[in-house]
C-alpha cells in the first residue's frame, strides 16, 4: 500500500515512475488471491477501515474504486460473548453530546457512562505506558472493549499496547463522531479495491512495474544513492532520480541498516471456511466481535466465513489442522450445530503482520528521510503517528512521494 500510494502520487505529479516488487504480485500484506482448494478469491486476512481513514478514501477516489468499499452507517460494532450468550452493539454518536453513552443498548452490558469517561486517562498517558497500566486491568471495560480494540487496531494485547497510540485512535475516531467510526468493509476483497485499480491507474500513466525483482542492496557515496543492486546486476540511479524503499522493516534493515527499523513484530492468524451458503451473523452485520473465545472476529463474505486472531503469538505455531478444527468448533457453537462438519478450510498465518505497537517499539520508528538526499523510506511501520494500518501505510507513501517530488524537481533545477 505504501509503495502503490507513493507511485500513484508521483505518477499523478508527472514523474516517470518504476516499481520493483520482490514477489510475483502486488499488494504485500494486503492482498487477495484465488485459493484453488476453496475455489474462490480470499484475502490474506480480513481487513477493515474506519470512516476516519481520509488518506485511504482519497486513494480509493484517485484510483476509481471508492464504490468497492462499503460503509456501515450509522456506525455499529456488534459483539457476542458466547459463554453467557450476551450480545451487544457499540454505536458511537456525537462526542459533544454523548447521549449515546446514556443509552444502555449502545454500551457494553453492565457498564455505565462513567466507565467510558475513564478513557480520558489515556490522554495523559506517558509515552512509555501501556493501556493496561493506564486503564487498569480490573476496569469493567478492559476485556470487553479496550482489549478487542487494542487487538483489532494495534495488533497488540492491551497489557502491552501503547496507551498514547490508543488515545490517538480514540481522538481520530470516537472523538470525531459517528461518521469517523463507521466500519468500512471490502465486500469484494482487498485486491479488487486497493490493488488492481491502482495497477490499472499506473499502467495508464506508463509506470513500469517489475515483479520478482528483489532489491538486494544499495550502492551509495557521500550523501547520494548511486545504484540499486538486483540479482541480475546494478541499476544506476540518475542524479535527478529519487529512490523510495517501501518494504517491511526487516527488509529495510538489510537494505539500509542506518534506518534502524523496529524488529519486534506480531502475527495475525486468519482461518477461512468455505461454507455451502452465505451465513447471517448474530448482530446483523457482515462481521461480529467475539469476547472470551480464541476467535476474535468473524467475517462473512459470500460463501466464506473468516475468523481472525490478532496478536496471535499463542496460536501461530499450532498446526493448521488443529487451528481449523478448534475455530470451527467455536463457530458451530456460536452459529448453531446445523453448520455441519468441518468444511474446506485455509489457514493463513502472517507471522510478521505488523510491528508490535508497544511503547518501546514505537519509540524506534524512523521518519521518511535518511542520511542520503535521494533515499526515502515508507511503510506502515515508519513514524506516521498512526497505528500500522492501511491508512498509516498510505499516508507514509504520500509523505515519501512529496519528498521524492521535491527532490527530483530540486535536482532538475540545479542541473
Ligand atoms: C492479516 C492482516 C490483517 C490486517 N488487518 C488490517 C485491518 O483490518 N485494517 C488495516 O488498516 N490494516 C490491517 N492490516 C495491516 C495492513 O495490511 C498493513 O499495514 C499494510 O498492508 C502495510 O503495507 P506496507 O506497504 O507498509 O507494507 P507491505 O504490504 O509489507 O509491502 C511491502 C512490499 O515490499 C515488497 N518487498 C519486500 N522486500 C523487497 C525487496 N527487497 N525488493 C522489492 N520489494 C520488496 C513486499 O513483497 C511487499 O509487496 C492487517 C495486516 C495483516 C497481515
Amino acid at each position: 500500500m505504501a509503495g502503490l500510494s507513493c507511485a500513484v502520487q508521483c505518477a499523478k505529479a508527472g514523474l516517470a515512475v518504476a516499481i520493483y516488487e520482490a514477489s510475483p504480485r502486488a499488494g504485500g500484506r494486503c492482498r487477495s488471491f484465488l485459493d484453488e482448494g476453496l475455489g474462490c478469491l480470499i484475502d490474506n486476512g480480513s481487513h477493515m477501515l474506519l470512516g476516519a481513514n481520509d488518506a485511504t478514501k482519497n486513494y480509493l477516489e484517485e484510483i476509481g474504486s471508492r464504490d468497492l468499499v462499503s460503509e456501515v452507517a450509522p456506525a455499529t460494532f456488534p459483539f457476542l460473548e458466547p459463554a453467557t450468550n450476551t450480545q451487544w452493539q457499540i454505536k458511537p454518536g456525537s462526542p459533544y453530546f454523548p447521549l449515546w453513552l446514556l443509552t444502555p443498548g449502545r454500551r457494553v452490558p453492565g457498564t455505565n457512562p462513567i466507565d467510558y469517561a475513564r478513557a480520558f486517562r489515556l490522554s495523559r498517558a506517558k509515552a512509555n505506558q501501556s493501556v493496561g497500566e493506564v486503564i487498569g486491568r480490573e476496569d469493567p471495560l478492559y476485556e470487553n472493549l479496550w482489549q478487542p480494540i487494542c487487538r483489532a487496531v494495534l495488533n497488540t494485547d492491551a497489557d502491552e499496547a501503547s496507551a498514547s497510540l490508543l488515545w490517538k485512535v480514540i481522538k481520530l475516531s470516537f472523538l470525531k463522531g459517528e461518521a469517523a467510526c463507521r466500519p468500512m468493509i471490502f465486500e469484494n476483497g482487498l485486491s479488487p479495491a486497493l490493488v488492481t485499480p491502482a495497477l490499472e491507474y499506473l499502467k495508464e500513466k506508463n509506470v513500469e512495474i517489475r515483479y520478482q525483482a528483489r532489491l538486494r542492496g544499495i550502492r551509495w557515496q557521500d550523501d547520494m544513492a548511486l545504484a540499486m543492486r538486483f540479482p541480475e546486476g546494478l541499476l544506476r540511479i540518475e542524479n535527478d532520480d529519487a529512490l523510495v524503499l517501501a518494504v517491511p522493516p526487516d527488509n529495510c534493515a538489510e537494505l539500509w541498516p542506518d534506518s534502524d527499523p523496529p524488529s519486534e513484530t506480531l502475527p495475525i492468524v486468519n482461518v477461512h471456511f468455505r461454507v455451502n451458503e452465505p451465513v447471517k451473523l448474530p448482530g446483523g452485520q457482515s462481521f461480529l466481535g467475539l469476547i472470551g473465545t480464541d476467535s476474535q472476529w468473524i467475517f462473512s463474505r459470500g460463501n466464506v466465513l473468516s475468523i481472525t486472531i490478532s496478536a496471535a503469538s499463542d496460536h501461530v505455531d499450532k498446526p493448521n489442522w488443529e487451528l481449523a478444527n478448534h475455530l470451527w468448533s467455536e463457530v458451530t457453537k456460536i452459529l448453531g450445530r446445523n453448520m455441519g462438519r468441518l468444511p474446506p478450510w485455509r489457514v493463513i498465518k502472517e507471522r510478521r503482520a505488523t510491528i508490535a505497537q508497544t511503547p518501546s517499539v514505537l519509540a524506534s520508528r524512523p521518519g521518511p528521510k535518511t542520511s542520503l538526499n535521494n533515499l526515502f523510506i515508507a511503510g506502515d511501520w515508519t513514524n506516521t503517528g498512526l497505528p500500522a494500518t492501511i491508512e498509516g501505510s498510505i499516508q507514509s507513501g504520500r509523505r515519501a512521494a512529496r519528498l521524492a517530488i521535491r527532490r527530483t524537481s530540486k535536482a532538475t533545477e540545479e542541473s
